[in-house]
């Protein structure tokens, strides 16, 4: 069963959008609709006078929760030789408490300062260096060498062995070659690009799509989104439902509407998949008049009305 929701009457609308303009500013609704020499009355001022077109369009809404939270987990690694580690640029969150997203200029992923830990590096296991046999002496630490020497009277050339220390390796054997991978630092060292700590935020956001070709649906939305409780529309659990009543229950149909159904369709299933949303509200179908009205001065404006004739809501440019 569907109900049939009765579309506010023009001069409601009319009546509700001069009263409030003139609440909020009288001077000028007397200097747009005001006569020399004649006083001032919101009575004289009718919409059969000043409203030039009105269209009846349809408006739908519904209420997502976001939470700004937390940058995406997970964490990268990053390997590298001491006199590199200072060629990064730290973040320290320490004692700093969590972080307002909308404040942070930046990544929301980086390198955090008290990640830094020294890595013995596996090239040399943390030694800085590598062992190896001296090449001059291939590892005897002694350079020999065979002398001629001429013995006796006859002068007989004869071989002998001579050896001294090799001064490649002190004597000793070995040479040591700073590690190529560590250069020498004996440590690589790590650190962690990690997400920034913020506070998650909940925040209300009200969508509004409406066949109204209008600039002002995002302010209709937000006005429309604080006293939701008191502007009458109809509640839908699903587009499927929404879709096979829309006509019945507005007692109007047009191409415009038939289309911002489908586009409210669509962003309603992309926040159903949306990990950090939440839609908190029903499907809210409402009436919606667009009024395009000019003054006696001759400034065009716009009323919008969204609600039923028992509760709605007017939005207006003027
Ligand atoms: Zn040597
Ligand atoms: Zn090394």
């Amino acid at each position: 069963m569907s109900t049939r929701i009765k579309t506010p009457n023009l001069d409601d609308i009319w009546v509700k959008w001069k009263e409030k303009a003139a609440r909020t500013d009288r001077k000028k609704m007397e200097k747009q609709f005001g006569t020399k020499g004649a006083v001032f009355s919101l009575d004289a001022i009718s919409a059969a006078e000043y409203v030039k077109d009105t269209m009846k369009e349809a408006a739908i809404y519904f209420a997502v929760k976001k939470s700004l939270g937390p940058a995406p987990t997970g964490k990268e690694e990053n390997l590298v030789t001491a006199p590199r580690v200072g060629r990064e640029q730290y973040y320290s969150f320490k004692g700093a408490g969590k972080i307002n997203k909308e404040n942070w200029k930046g990544n929301e992923k980086v390198p955090h300062f008290e990640s830094i830990q020294a890595v013995p590096c596996k090239n040399c296991k943390g030694k800085g260096y590598l062992e190896d046999k001296c090449k001059t002496c291939k590892g005897t630490g002694k350079i020999e060498e065979i002398f001629t020497v001429l013995v006796g009277e006859e002068q007989k050339k004869e071989k002998k062995p001579f050896s001294y220390p090799c001064g490649a390796c002190y004597g000793t054997g070995n040479r040591t070659e700073p590690c190529k991978e560590c250069g020498g630092h004996k440590n690589m060292y790590k650190y962690e690009i990690l997400p920034v700590p913020f506070q998650s935020v909940v925040t209300g956001i009200p969508i509004l799509h409406s066949s109204a070709q209008t600039r002002y649906e995002k302010e209709i939305g937000e006005d429309l989104h604080k006293i939701i409780e008191d502007v009458e529309g109809i509640k839908f659990s699903d587009f499927k439902e929404l879709e096979s009543k829309t006509e019945a229950s507005l007692g109007y149909m047009n191409k415009n509407i038939s289309k911002t159904i489908g586009a409210a369709k669509t962003d309603y299933r992309k926040h159903e998949k949306d990990k950090d949303a939440q839609i908190t509200s029903q499907i809210y179908l409402f009436p919606m008049i667009q009024m395009m009205a000019i003054t006696k001065r001759g400034t065009k404006f716009e009323i919008y009305s969204l609600g039923s004739g028992n509760k709605f809501m007017v939005y207006s440019n003027f």
